[in-house]
């Protein structure tokens, strides 16, 4: 054998043992993650899979819904918000009296759905229900709103949607509402919050629900943080110095919104990650916004939104089984464990128990 065939023999072995040793290594992670999964707390803060059950002749529903409750077991995940989204119509009386009626449809087929598999599932109104719920094995639900829309201008629209076990509203979606301006709308109609959105954030404060600024403008963003007496959130947000459209937060929101002690819930959209080709944008990609905020603002204050069934997922994070994915990766960039916690449950339970006390303060 010559010199350079020896060479080549040397290489190709030495390509054998790197591949296995990293195939081992990523087995190994994986079963570490897989443990972590077992014993810590996890939530994602949004998805809007209840359309998909509710609506099960669309042709993106069934099989191909994201969010189910065995896909949540595969991919390790306790909990989800589960929104009822809301596009927005009219801005009138009879409007907003058909949004309300459409959202109390929407929630009582999806409570149905979640009884009728009860030994799957259970729903959890209070941050004290999520560990009994994990304990015993069950998939978790947490209701949400997708778009203040749906509180139109009765401030008795908020108690009704708490009543009916809604936790979070996130304020608007793409346009502005009679509770504030959106991120994406053309022109701003409040300057943030409505003089009504301000009554709005009082009356969550009040009865203890999460006051969501995904999909606000900035303006609204700042109303809300100096508003607000509790943390606030954005359930789904990605961040605007990687990826540029103003539906991510800039830096100064990130900062502000982690100095009133919320969460940045980084969301999976590949829109909202990357303008890299779809079959380049993966769990590393979106890794990276999770990191920027980390390094920003420190790990008390990220997580993970993924708006499945809403535009989120990915190659290689196509739906909620894949979860365990995102920690194999955290652990393959030296996340210690205690990071790992706060990003998947530890912070979301911290400002919800916050959320509630404070209401209780103003209660009594
Ligand atoms: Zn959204």
């Amino acid at each position: 054998m010559n010199n350079i065939r020896i060479l080549g023999v040397a290489a190709i072995l030495l390509a054998a043992i790197s591949f296995q040793t990293s195939a081992q290594e990523d087995t190994a992670l994986l079963k570490r993650a897989e443990q972590l999964h077992r014993e810590m707390f996890s939530i994602d803060t949004h998805n809007d899979a209840i359309v998909k059950y509710t609506h099960p002749w669309r042709s993106d529903a069934g099989d191909r819904t994201q969010v189910t409750f065995p896909k949540m077991k595969e991919g390790g995940l306790d909990a989800a918000l589960f929104a009822v989204f809301l596009s927005q119509g009219p801005r009138n009386e009879n409007a907003y009296d058909s949004v309300m009626a459409y959202t109390v449809r929407e929630m009582d087929f999806f409570k149905t759905y979640v009884a009728e598999h009860s030994s799957e599932a259970g729903i959890a109104y209070h941050s004290s229900d999520f560990w009994h719920l994990k304990r015993q094995g069950k998939s978790i639900v947490m209701f949400a709103l997708e778009n203040g829309y749906g509180i139109g201008t009765d401030l008795l629209n908020v108690e009704r949607l708490y009543n009916l076990g809604v936790r979070a509203i996130t304020l608007t979606h793409n346009y502005n509402n009679d509770v504030a301006d959106s991120s994406r709308d053309t022109i701003a109609e409040w300057h943030g919050l409505s003089p009504f959105g301000y009554q709005v954030v009082e009356e969550m404060n009040r009865l203890g629900m999460i006051v969501d600024v995904s999909h606000t403008s900035t303006e609204t963003l700042y109303d809300c943080l100096e508003h607000s007496k509790a943390p606030i959130i954005a359930s789904h947000s990605s961040v605007r110095a990687i990826k540029d459209i103003p539906r991510n937060l800039t830096d100064e929101e990130i900062c502000a919104i982690a100095d009133k002690s919320g969460l940045i819930q980084v969301a999976t959209g590949r829109w909202c990650l990357s303008d890299l080709p779809r079959e380049q944008v993966n769990i590393s990609v979106f890794c990276d916004h999770v990191d920027h905020v980390r390094n920003l603002v420190g790990a008390d204050h990220v997580g993970i939104g993924t708006d499945f069934d809403g535009g989120g997922g990915m190659v290689g994070f196509e739906d909620v089984s894949k979860m365990k994915y995102v920690t194999v990766e955290l652990l393959r960039r030296g996340w210690p464990e205690k990071d790992i916690r706060k990003f998947w449950g530890e912070n979301f339970l911290r400002v919800l128990r916050e959320v509630e006390k404070i209401s209780r303060q103003i209660n009594h």
